[in-house]
């Protein structure tokens, strides 16, 4: 004890909690067909609640990446040290399969268990999501060439987290990276200048640089280059066949504002050796295929990082009194807790909606496909967004605590913003959804006849799609589109929170969210439900415990 005070009013550890308890995340996996898969994902959520699995992530921040460019001869290495538990994360990852497992087990429901893993999982450490998501999103781009899918593919799925520079063929298991950004071009990846010259026997020797390339200790990457066909998707792998190093020279490391524990690398490229993946020419249609995977990711990341900030703060409101009684039963504390709640459910209920048509347009189902291109479009923009917004409420609520670095808050608050920047800032995730209704008209088809489904269960929804349909009238003035979009990805977004939240959760989380997202009666901040609200419900769902799941 100390000589000068007793510790009292703080909240103990948190610590052996499940992130799989979760009421939106396992209802909506046993409703779109994936409750097999609902033991692995409790399993690997109790994982991650776990104290071992708590100090992984904060050492794997706590020492970030370092590269090594030379050895102490002077020969060129290029190689990133990780702290041991960056890699202890990372074969946790793989082995549970949320790098790539649905392409090696096309069943129905697969994507969906994947997301749900990388939900639970992404919420003990978010920075390695990186790599696991980029690998996941590699094979269906890769399919574009059959002979190096068939040669890769199974080595991308593999459970075996083998690290290290060998031939990728010959190792057990293979991470994935993606290298388009340059300095004068990222969003606009046709203003790439890297380029790639064929060399006669398939391959093309690649000149230039990347301004970003994340994980870049993976062991192969889609890049892109500009052929003399145009710009195109390739294959480049870290060491080539004969086990010499590619020439990918690492120039530094980026100092991040948050996902430290990833590295993220400036590379030149001096005639590296790439295998062109795809028509020459047509590489965004090839690499879309991959950013289409990682941006729902992106969702679900920023879910999960909801997710795991809403449970610091009902945990710390819980154990910490002010003014004679818990923070939780303050009432504003209250309503700020229960829009947190709502905002947290809303995500997952949408990222776990997006997973499904996934699952469900992979198997040839045409609607689906149209309504995730459309959702994932809207989704990336509105959700990542929010998501940084939610973080610093959260880490509110814990008051200076925190705003400490052992709170585990400042991470959640770092990584927000990065999810809402890559595979698409803000504003291109809000124009890609005036592409997608420009260039796939069934997606609004698709995008209503879902809402419809919650048609009439709420007068609020019913107004807001009406509303929704004003504003796509809107659009026909090309002047005025793009000063809508923003507008318009919001709008979308919320209007089907609301459907999926009006058909599937409660009465009190659905009524919340229509009251607040959809009515007028809402104010900028959280904590700004109407008067009125059962809040009481709201967060008694959030805080449920597995045994009453
Ligand atoms: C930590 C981190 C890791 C990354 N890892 C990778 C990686 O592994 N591989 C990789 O290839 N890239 C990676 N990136 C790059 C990332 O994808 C880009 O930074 C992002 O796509 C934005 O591109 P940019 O930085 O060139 O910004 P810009 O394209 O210059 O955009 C700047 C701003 O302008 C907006 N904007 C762009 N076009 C328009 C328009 N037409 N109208 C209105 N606004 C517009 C954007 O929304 C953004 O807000 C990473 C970035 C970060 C921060």
């Amino acid at each position: 004890m100390s000589a000068t005070h007793d510790v009292f009013n703080q909240a103990p550890p948190l610590t052996g909690f499940t992130t799989a308890d979760d009421p939106a995340l396992l209802e909506a996996l046993r409703r779109d067909g994936g409750g097999w898969g609902e033991a692995e994902v409790r399993a690997l959520g109790a994982r991650a609640g776990t104290e071992e699995v708590q100090d992984w992530a904060r050492t794997a921040e706590a020492h970030p990446p370092v590269l090594r460019t030379h050895d102490r001869y002077g020969h060129r290495i290029d190689e990133v040290e990780f702290h041991p538990s960056w890699h202890r994360l990372m074969a946790a990852a793989v082995e549970s399969g949320q790098h790539a497992a649905p392409w090696a087990e096309a069943r129905p429901g697969a994507h969906l268990v994947r997301a749900a893993k990388f939900y639970v999982w992404a919420q003990a450490e978010p920075g390695h999501g990186c790599p696991v998501s980029m690998t996941y999103a590699a094979v269906p781009a890769l399919r574009a060439q059959p002979e190096l899918a068939a040669a890769y593919e199974p080595l991308l799925a593999s459970r075996t987290y083998d690290y290290g520079l060998r031939p990728p063929l010959g190792k057990q298991g293979l991470i994935a990276g993606m290298s388009m950004t340059e300095k004068q071009g990222g969003s606009d990846v046709r203003a790439n200048t890297t380029t790639a010259v064929p060399a006669g026997d398939g391959s093309y020797v690649i000149t230039g640089h990347k301004w970003f390339t994340s994980a870049p200790m993976s062991d192969v990457f889609l890049v892109l280059a500009q052929a003399p066909e145009g710009l195109t998707c390739f294959l480049m792998p870290r060491v080539l066949p004969d086990g010499t190093r590619n020439a990918m020279h690492l120039q530094r490391l980026k100092d991040k504002l948050g996902n430290r524990s990833n590295a993220s690398a400036e590379i030149e490229y001096e005639q590296a050796v790439a295998w062109p993946v795809g028509e020459p020419g047509r590489g965004v249609r090839t690499i879309v295929e991959m950013v289409n995977m990682t941006r729902l990711d992106c969702v679900i990341g920023s879910a999960a990082g909801m997710r795991a900030g809403l449970r610091q703060a009902l945990h710390h409101t819980a154990h910490r009194k002010a003014f004679g009684a818990e923070l939780i039963d303050q009432p504003l504390m209250r309503n700020v807790l229960a829009d947190l709640a709502v905002e947290s459910e809303a995500a997952t209920v949408l990222a776990m909606r997006l997973a499904a048509a996934l699952d469900r347009s992979e198997a040839g189902d045409a609607a689906e496909s149209a309504l995730r291109r459309l959702g994932l479009a809207a989704g990336k923009y509105w959700v990542c967004k929010r998501g940084a917004t939610h973080a610093a409420e959260a880490l509110e609520c814990l008051g200076g605590n925190g705003y400490v670095e052992e709170s585990g808050m400042p991470r959640l608050y770092r990584e927000a913003p990065l999810l809402s920047i890559w595979e698409g800032s803000g504003n291109v995730a809000a124009l890609d959804v005036l592409r997608a209704l420009a260039k796939e008209p069934a997606a609004l088809d698709a995008y209503f006849a879902e809402v419809g489904e919650a048609a009439g269960a709420d007068p609020r929804l019913d107004a807001a799609t009406a509303r929704l349909r004003d504003l796509l009238g809107e659009l026909s003035d090309p002047g005025r589109a793009q000063l809508l979009a923003r507008r318009l990805a919001e709008q979308l977004t919320l209007v089907l929170q609301g459907s999926l939240l009006v058909r599937h959760s409660t009465p009190a989380v659905a009524d919340a969210f229509c009251a607040s997202r959809l009515g007028a009666d809402w104010g900028h901040a959280f904590g700004t439900l109407p008067p009125g609200t059962d809040l009481g419900p709201v967060l008694e769902r959030a805080l449920l415990k597995e045994a009453s799941l």
